[in-house]
């Protein structure tokens, strides 16, 4: 028997227009996941909302290291004798802790406390990135997303929000490696990079990761 999650990334008032690092028509998805959140024929179990919850001083904010916003960055990894290096981005300041550009759309919020939603947060760490809800992208630190599905005995996980190819994205390949059968809702997601070829690039390698995007 399957059993299934709704895992709603990321729709908070900075990736959306108008925010400090928005993800272009994010704003068009609002309505209609709020639509699937309520639809009585996808039976979910659970649904969790997620939220990039950082410090003011967070280590993917350009800011912090000096630099103009969106530069290149070699992160080093947090994990005690682990040399490896991950090549990254350096964003604008966004969604910290308690600011207005942290909290999730208002038509969003208000639909988490009318169905006692779980909140996720993720990226309060300042010394680690985070895409993904299960981790940071070192896989060190992990929140408490897995263990909420596990003990809810969540067997399917279905992916929407904020942006497709980052967060929604990196939560996806965590929850299908963690084992979930998973799915991206592609209607209820935009994307940073929404050119054919990123596109392309980004099927790919959803497919080899066993992620199916419906
Ligand atoms: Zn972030």
């Amino acid at each position: 028997m399957s059993v299934s999650a709704l895992i709603v990334v990321d729709i908070q008032n900075d990736f959306l227009p108008g925010g400090s690092l928005a993800v272009p028509h994010g704003d068009e998805i609002i309505q209609p996941v709020i639509k699937l959140m309520e639809d009585p024929n996808r039976k979910w179990h659970r649904i969790i909302l997620t939220r990039d919850w950082h410090t003011s001083d967070h280590i993917s904010f350009a800011r912090t290291h000096k630099k103009p916003d969106f530069s290149p960055i070699t992160y080093h990894s947090v994990i005690p004798d682990d040399n490896a290096t991950q090549e990254g981005t350096l964003w604008p300041v966004h969604c910290v802790q308690q600011t207005h550009g942290a909290q999730l759309a208002d038509a969003i919020a208000d639909e988490q406390k009318k169905l006692g939603c779980r909140i996720v947060d993720k990226g309060y760490l300042s010394d680690r990135e985070y895409y993904s809800a299960f981790s940071d992208i070192w896989n060190y630190h992990r929140t408490e997303l897995n263990n909420y599905l596990d003990s809810h005995h969540i067997t399917d996980v279905y992916v929407v929000g904020l942006a497709l190819d980052f967060c929604v994205k990196h939560t996806a390949l965590s929850a299908a490696k963690r084992g979930y059968n998973t799915y991206i809702l592609k209607d209820y997601t935009r994307a940073i990079h929404s050119d054919p070829e990123s596109m392309k690039a980004l099927e790919k390698e959803l497919k080899e990761n066993n992620v199916q995007l419906i």
